[in-house]
């Protein structure tokens, strides 16, 4: 016997006969003698109509309100589902954020999990064989009594913190995908499902572009050390056995993946804009000058290079910011331009950052040269490089983003056979 978190997305619960069907994948791990918390999003299209309310009642409202509002959605699909499964003769009860209660900060639109109370759940697991049926993405801001919601894509995080509640063997994700791949399989035909990856692979992975689990469920799976299961929820309950071995990839902590390769995944996103920032001031408080103004406005500020200084006085720094930024980052350091000290400001929107992720990359030398060596072979520029410990990012021209993805691939050994 074993206890289980399973969650389910808003495409799985989209209409009722969909809510069936997961239904019987609770009812499938019930009969197997697990132990069951089901967490649940709203129906597909239900958050994205509620938030439109909001926006429709009035431009600027109150985040109190909003959540209060946008929660609404996952309190359907709870109830609807605790009624399925009794209706299938399995027991089961819905429990909405403030019940448990989930505590959150009170951050509204965007809270954070705090606490989880599971002793009721686990109780009922033990004396009725109860099934709870969690609603996802809502909190409980304790002080102020008040209804919060986590931020879009919520309710994995809901999910991995109700695991680590009741000590969950693992907590499955249920998705429209069969698990996590080694890159975008419809960039690269040859991506790979990945059996296992590490949690601080996986947080580079997702915040780097894929776009499987939200990130903080990945970041809380590892501060907790839950083990986070992405699987599909289009296998029909009846083809899969309970204790065999289902496809998916398991997110999990290092130490359990016996077999690590040197590069595990390799993201990419075009959605990145260049800033260069040409014979700047090479004095203490430059960088301030430039990044302090950015920080103000709220841009996220990704890979940073500076050279040293050639002359003593100036050198050129270059920066990326998310596309739809561009404009608006420019206007800010040409703003800054007294303060920070510069020659000239140049740009480029059109390109991409490849990233190329593995643990393996803290105990191997020359990862990224084999990289450099082979791009070249194929005449692609490198703009920019930024690393750390398990990954490394290259700035390139967007137009060749699908060819420098399935080269790195190919190369890392990552293509399927
Ligand atoms: N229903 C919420 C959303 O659409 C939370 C979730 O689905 O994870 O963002
Ligand atoms: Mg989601």
């Amino acid at each position: 016997m074993a206890r289980l978190v399973m969650k389910f997305g808003g495409t799985s619960v989209a209409d009722i006969d969909r809510i069936r069907n997961v239904a019987r994948h609770v009812k499938r791990e019930v009969d197997a003698g697990h132990q069951v918390a089901v967490v649940v999003s709203a129906m597909a299209g239900t958050t994205n109509r509620l938030v439109e309310w909001c926006r429709e009642a009035a431009a600027l409202h109150d985040a109190r309100e909003y959540d209060t509002v946008v929660a609404t959605g996952e309190q359907v699909t709870s109830g609807l589902l605790a009624i399925v499964l009794e209706s299938m003769g399995v027991n089961a009860r819905s429990w909405q954020g403030w019940q448990l209660p989930m505590q959150t900060s009170d951050a509204h639109g965007s809270a954070r999990i705090l606490d989880v109370n599971g002793a009721e759940l686990m109780k009922r697991f033990d004396e009725r064989s109860e099934v709870a049926v969690i609603s996802g993405f809502q909190g409980l801001h304790q002080k102020t009594r008040r209804i919060t919601t986590l931020g879009r894509g919520g309710s994995d995080t809901s999910a991995v913190a109700v695991a680590a509640a009741i000590r969950a063997e693992r907590c499955d994700i249920y998705t429209d995908v069969d698990g996590v791949y080694t890159t975008d399989p419809r960039v690269v035909a040859k991506a790979r499902r990945l059996d296992k990856i590490a949690f601080e692979e996986m947080l580079e992975l997702a915040s780097l572009g894929a776009k499987v689990l939200q990130v903080r469920s990945v970041e809380l799976g590892m501060v907790h050390n839950v083990r986070i299961f992405v699987r599909s929820s289009f296998d029909r309950p009846e083809d899969i056995d309970p204790h065999g071995n289902p496809p998916g990839t398991l997110i999990c902590n290092e130490e359990e993946i016996v077999e690590q390769q040197v590069v595990t995944g390799i993201a990419f996103s075009k959605d990145e804009a260049q800033i260069s920032i040409r014979r700047v001031q090479d004095k203490p408080g430059v960088a301030a000058a430039i990044f302090g103004p950015l920080a103000e406005a709220n841009i996220n500020v990704d890979m940073i290079v500076q050279n040293v200084s050639a002359d003593g006085a100036t050198t050129d720094l270059t920066f990326t910011v998310p596309a739809a930024d561009y404009d608006r980052a420019q206007d800010t350091i040409a703003k800054a331009r007294k303060d920070i000290g510069y020659e000239r400001l140049d740009g480029a929107t059109e390109v991409a950052k490849v990233s190329v992720i593995g643990i393996g990359m803290r105990s191997h030398a020359g990862v990224a040269a084999k990289a450099f060596r082979a791009l070249a072979e194929r005449g692609i520029n490198i703009r920019a490089i930024t690393t750390s410990e398990i990954k490394f990012s290259l700035l390139i021209e967007a137009a060749f983003t699908e060819l420098a993805v399935r080269t790195l691939h190919s190369l890392y050994g990552l293509d399927k056979a």
